[in-house]
C-alpha cells in the first residue's frame, strides 16, 4: 500500500500513521519528523528549515522533495509506505506524481483525516512531548498523571517551537490555501477516501482500516 495521509496540522495523522505501519509493516515517511530531526542534528539543512518552521510556513519544495525522494529509495519502502505531512502543495503532489510514474508504482490511495477547526485548535496548543521517549500528551484531553511529567519514563515534557499560538495559527492558514486544495487533486485522480478524525484513537483507526480494506 503506497497511502498519503492528508489533513490539517493536529489532525492526528501521525497517531493514525503510527498504528498504520504496525498493521500492515510499512514504513512512515513523515517530512516533519525529518526536519525535526535535521534542526535537532544542527545539520545546514536543519539550520535553514528552522527559521521557516518556526514561523509557520512551509520549507522550500525543493529541499523537501530532495528528502522524500531519498527516503522513497530505501529498501523498506518496497513493500510500501505512509507519507505524512507530505506533499504539502500541488507543486509537491504533482513532483511525487512524477518520481512515482517513472518508477512504476503510483500511489494507492490519499487518506484525508477530517477535524473540526475548534478540536484542531486544542489538539494543537495543549500537545505535549516528552524529550526522552516522545510520548505525546495533550493538557486538554489526554494529560499526563503529573504536569509536565511524562508518566512511561519520567522524562519532562515540553511544547513543539511551532505549537505555540502565533504558528498555530500561520500553519493552519498555510494549510487552508496550500494543503487543503489537495483534497480535490486526489480526488480527480479516483484515489480519495475521508474518515471523521474525532473521537478515539481505535474507534477513528478501525474506521481507517475498513476504508483501506
Ligand atoms: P508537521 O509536523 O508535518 O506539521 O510539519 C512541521 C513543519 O515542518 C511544517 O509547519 C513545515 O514548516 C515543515 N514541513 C513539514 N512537511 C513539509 C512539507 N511537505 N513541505 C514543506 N514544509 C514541510
Amino acid at each position: 500500500m503506497r497511502l498519503v495521509l492528508l489533513g490539517a496540522p493536529g489532525a492526528g495523522k501521525g497517531t493514525q500513521a503510527k498504528k498504520l505501519i504496525e498493521k500492515y509493516s510499512i514504513p512512515q515517511i513523515s517530512t516533519g519528523d525529518i526536519l525535526r530531526k535535521a534542526v535537532a542534528d544542527g545539520t545546514p539543512l536543519g539550520k535553514e528549515a528552522k527559521a521557516v518552521m518556526d514561523k509557520g510556513e512551509l520549507v522550500s519544495d525543493k529541499i523537501v522533495l530532495g528528502l522524500v525522494e531519498e527516503r522513497l529509495k530505501q529498501d523498506d519502502c518496497k513493500k510500501g509506505y505512509i507519507l505524512d505531512g507530505f506533499p504539502r502543495n500541488t507543486a509537491q503532489a504533482e513532483a511525487l506524481d512524477g518520481i512515482l510514474t517513472k518508477i512504476g508504482a503510483p500511489l494507492t490511495v490519499a487518506l484525508s483525516v477530517d477535524v473540526d477547526m475548534d478540536i484542531l485548535l486544542k489538539r494543537l496548543t495543549g500537545r505535549r512531548t516528552c524529550k526522552n521517549c516522545q510520548q505525546m500528551y495533550n493538557v486538554y484531553f489526554s494529560k499526563s498523571a503529573k504536569e509536565n511529567v511524562c508518566d512511561k519514563c519520567g522524562g519532562e515534557l515540553f511544547q513543539r517551537d511551532d505549537d505555540k499560538e502565533a504558528t498555530i495559527k500561520k500553519r493552519l492558514d498555510v494549510y487552508e490555501a496550500q494543503t487543503a486544495p489537495l483534497m480535490d487533486y486526489y480526488k480527480k485522480k479516483g484515489i480519495l477516501k475521508s474518515v471523521a478524525g474525532m473521537g478515539n484513537i481505535d474507534e477513528i483507526f478501525n474506521k481507517v482500516c475498513a476504508l483501506l480494506g
